[in-house]
This record gives structure tokens, C-alpha cells and sequence, in this order.
């Protein structure tokens, strides 16, 4: 069979929607981005389009605005897209090659998606998820054979345009022509690293990422290392980008690693580091007072950044101990840090940082004992965990074949 798209389709324009439609755009394909239509409507706007579309139109104008921008042209051809909603233009879906549902993480309102779907998708066309980690069995269920040949998760990164990993799920029906045909098109046209990982909670990236994550939670728990100095060192040092570990929580969103991390704690019983899911005090109380990120400006995160009223200005760090942000020396060296510019290679700096540090040498070894033993669980090989953590959690290097290979 030659299958050629033509034509996607896009259900949701929330974050990931929204990004999904326009990195699709930006690769020049025909687009139809749909969302629900607003369930408090007035009578007067029950038949007018524009008040219908209103989700929808929020989304992309969201992307039009995004920053880093969301699209690769500022000239984009806007008509690439269509908008509608999934009252009035859910049939519009029948003529699409491939469907990304996008929807809000909610398996009972997937499923019914899905059911909704296989009435009107043509034959042959792909129906891809977006989910970051509910089964694709359990999405599947109820639905007919032809559905889950070609029914797989295409799980993209935030931002979507930036995150070089398109993480494949397929189901144990999942056709084969379907999973070559979409690694090659993440490849080629979107122009992602398609990384294949098994139907596992939290999959690959979310796994690994978040059991880095919780472990260093632990260890600032501790008092080995203040969150400013864990973050320079596992920045370049480590060749991550600046956010590093604490700037990048903030950055996904600490209710976003709270849910993985709750979930992962709820469905892995048998994993040998459950108990690292289980978040300390200072991190559930920054739940309660919706300390998130940079999604929660005026409560922030790990950071909290603004300006004072004469318009300076600043930036604070979370104190674990009190739960209160505190001024710190942003412009701060840590003899560490700066002992690794003598090394060219960023292997070689993550060694000397290995070598010489205790949470770096905890952490690190804590992440790739775990990722050793996830295979074959959620992976194949380890190269999959590798270019899942590269593309997925920015790492610019390949950390397990740094630091070393033993499985314990
Ligand atoms: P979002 O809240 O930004 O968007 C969700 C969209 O779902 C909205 O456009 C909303 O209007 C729509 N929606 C709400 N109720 C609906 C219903 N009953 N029927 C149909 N549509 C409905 O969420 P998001 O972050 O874009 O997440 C969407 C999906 O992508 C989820 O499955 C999420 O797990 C997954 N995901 C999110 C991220 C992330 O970083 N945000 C990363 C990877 C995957």
C-alpha cells in the first residue's frame, strides 16, 4: 500500500494540540484542528460559528503568539489550517490520513472519542494519541480490529516544535506497515527522532526523566547540595541546557511531575524504586500552595521570578527547609562548575563532576542503574532510554554510555 497524508487532523488545541497543528502547518500539510465548542454557549450563539469556534480560535491564537515561536514561518499559510468544532464539523474528520487526538488526559473521554471516530475515519487512516501514559490497550478497548491496526500512540514533547522525540507506542495489533510508515513520516516531514518504546507506564522519557527528578527531590530533602548548585552543575556540566533539573521541573510543571510521579507510584508495585515516587513534605507542600512553575507567576516554583516595585528585577530560589523563596546570588560560581572548563569533552566534565560530587555521583548512578534495569521492561535496548533522555530531557549527550554501563 502507498500511503501518502495529505491531510491531518488535530483534536484538542490545548498546548500540545495547538503545537501538534502547527508544526504540521509549518511542514506545509492541509490541517483541521478542532475543539469542543463551548458548553456555556448563550441561545443567541447556539448557531453562530464564531462563538462555537472559540475554543478552538483561543487555541491557535495562543501558537500564533507562543514563545519560542510556535511555527517555523512567520509567513505561515494560515489557510493550511481549518478550524472547526466537534459538534458541527466532527464529520470533516472522514476525509484526514491521519487523526492526533490530543485531547485532556481522561481515558473514559478518549474512549468515547475514539468510538465517535471509527464512525466517520476512512479506511486505512491512523489515529494516533497523544497520551503520556494511559494504556493503548485500555483506549482501544471496545474498538474493531481494521481500528487497531492502525491505532498507535505518537507521543510528542512540550514544546512540540523544540522537543527533537516522538515517542511510538504500538499496540499488540498495531500493524506493522503503519508503525514503519510513521516512523519514517516523524522522520522525514516533522522532522523528529523517533524513539519506540513499549506500553508502559510513563513510557520512556517520563519515566526515567521523573525517577531523575524524584531522586533528586530526595537528596535536596537531605541537605546534600541547594537547588542553585545542583542546577549549575547538571547545566552544561552535564551538557543540559541551563534549566538543568529544577529550572526544567518548573518549566514542564511541578503539578505535571506530581501526577506522574503519583501515578507511577500507584501503578509500578513491583518496581525496586517505588519509593522514590513518593514525593517529600516540601514538595506536596508546594502542591498545596500550586507552586507549578513558570505557569504560576506569582507563587512560581523552585524560582520565583519578577520585579520589585521600582522595576527590578529579581529572582528567588525555594528554601525546602521553611517552604519560603529566598534571595540568591544568581551570579554565583561554584568551584566545581568551573574546575570542568579545563575539559574539552562533555564526557570528560561529567566525570570530574562524578568523581568529585556526591549528589551528582548519587543521582547519576541512582538514573542509570534504573534505566539498566527498565530493560527489556519499557525498552529494547538501552539505546532507546538514550536517545529518549537526549531528545526528551535535552541531554546534549549520551549519559549512560558516560558514566558507565553496569546493571546491578
Ligand atoms: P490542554 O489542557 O492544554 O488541552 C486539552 C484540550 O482538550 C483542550 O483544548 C480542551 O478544550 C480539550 N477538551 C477538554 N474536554 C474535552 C472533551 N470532553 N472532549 C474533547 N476535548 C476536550 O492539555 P494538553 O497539555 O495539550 O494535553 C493534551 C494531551 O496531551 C493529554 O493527553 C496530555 O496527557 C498529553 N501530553 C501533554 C503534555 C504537556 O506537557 N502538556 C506533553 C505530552 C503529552
Amino acid at each position: 500500500m502507498t500511503r501518502r497524508i495529505e491531510k491531518v487532523a488535530v483534536i484538542g488545541s490545548g498546548i500540545m494540540g495547538g503545537g501538534i497543528a502547527a508544526l504540521c502547518a509549518s511542514a506545509g500539510i492541509k490541517t483541521l484542528l478542532l475543539d469542543i465548542a463551548p458548553f456555556d454557549l448563550t441561545d443567541a450563539e447556539k448557531n453562530d460559528k464564531k462563538a462555537k469556534n472559540r475554543i478552538v480560535q483561543a487555541g491557535l491564537d495562543a501558537q500564533l503568539k507562543a514563545k519560542p515561536a510556535a511555527f517555523m514561518n512567520k509567513n505561515v499559510d494560515l489557510t493550511l489550517i481549518e478550524l472547526g468544532n466537534l459538534t458541527d464539523d466532527f464529520d470533516k474528520l472522514g476525509d484526514c490520513d491521519i487523526i492526533f487526538e490530543v485531547i485532556v488526559e481522561n481515558l473514559k473521554i478518549k474512549q468515547d472519542l475514539f468510538a465517535k471516530l471509527e464512525k466517520v475515519m476512512k479506511p486505512g487512516a491512523i489515529i494516533a494519541s497523544n497520551t503520556s501514559g494511559l494504556p493503548i490497550s485500555q483506549m482501544a478497548e471496545g474498538r474493531s480490529k481494521a481500528f487497531k491496526e492502525h491505532f498507535l500512540i505518537l507521543h510528542f514533547f512540550n514544546p512540540v516544535r523544540y522537543m527533537k522525540i516522538l515517542e511510538c507506542i504500538a499496540g499488540p495489533e498495531t500493524s506493522k506497515e503503519v508503525c514503519d510508515f510513521v516512523s519514517k513520516w516523524g522522520e522525514q516531514t516533522l522532522g523528529k527522532g523517533v524513539v519506540w518504546g513499549k506500553d508502559t507506564p510513563n513510557f520512556i522519557g517520563n519515566r526515567i526523566g521523573v525517577e531523575l527528578i524524584c531522586e533528586a527531590f530526595k537528596l535536596i530533602e537531605k541537605g546534600l547540595i541547594t537547588i542553585p548548585e545542583a542546577d549549575a552543575l547538571f547545566g552544561k556540566p552535564m551538557g543540559m541546557p541551563g534549566t538543568a533539573i529544577f529550572g526544567l521541573a518548573d518549566f514542564v510543571g511541578n503539578d505535571t511531575i506530581d501526577h506522574i510521579a503519583e501515578n507511577s507510584y500507584e501503578l509500578l508495585t513491583k518496581d525496586e524504586y517505588r519509593e522514590i515516587y513518593k514525593t517529600p513534605k516540601f514538595f506536596k507542600d508546594m502542591m498545596e500552595k500550586k507552586m507549578y512553575g513558570n505557569k504560576t507567576k506569582e507563587a512560581g516554583g523552585f524560582y520565583l521570578s519578577g520585579k520589585t516595585p521600582d522595576g527590578k528585577k529579581f529572582k528567588k530560589v525555594l528554601d525546602p527547609k521553611t517552604g519560603a523563596h529566598i534571595d540568591f546570588d544568581m551570579k554565583a560560581t561554584y568551584p566545581l562548575v568551573e574546575a570542568t572548563k579545563d575539559f574539552k569533552t562533555t564526557g570528560e566534565k561529567m566525570k570530574h563532576v562524578f568523581k568529585n560530587n556526591e549528589f551528582a555521583r548519587t543521582l547519576l548512578s541512582s538514573m542509570c542503574v534504573y534505566s539498566a534495569n527498565r530493560i527489556p521492561e519499557i525498552a529494547d535496548t538501552l539505546v532507546e532510554i538514550d536517545n529518549g533522555m537526549k531528545m526528551g530531557l535535552c541531554m546534549g549527550i549520551r549519559t549512560i554510555r558516560n558514566v558507565g554501563q553496569s546493571r546491578t
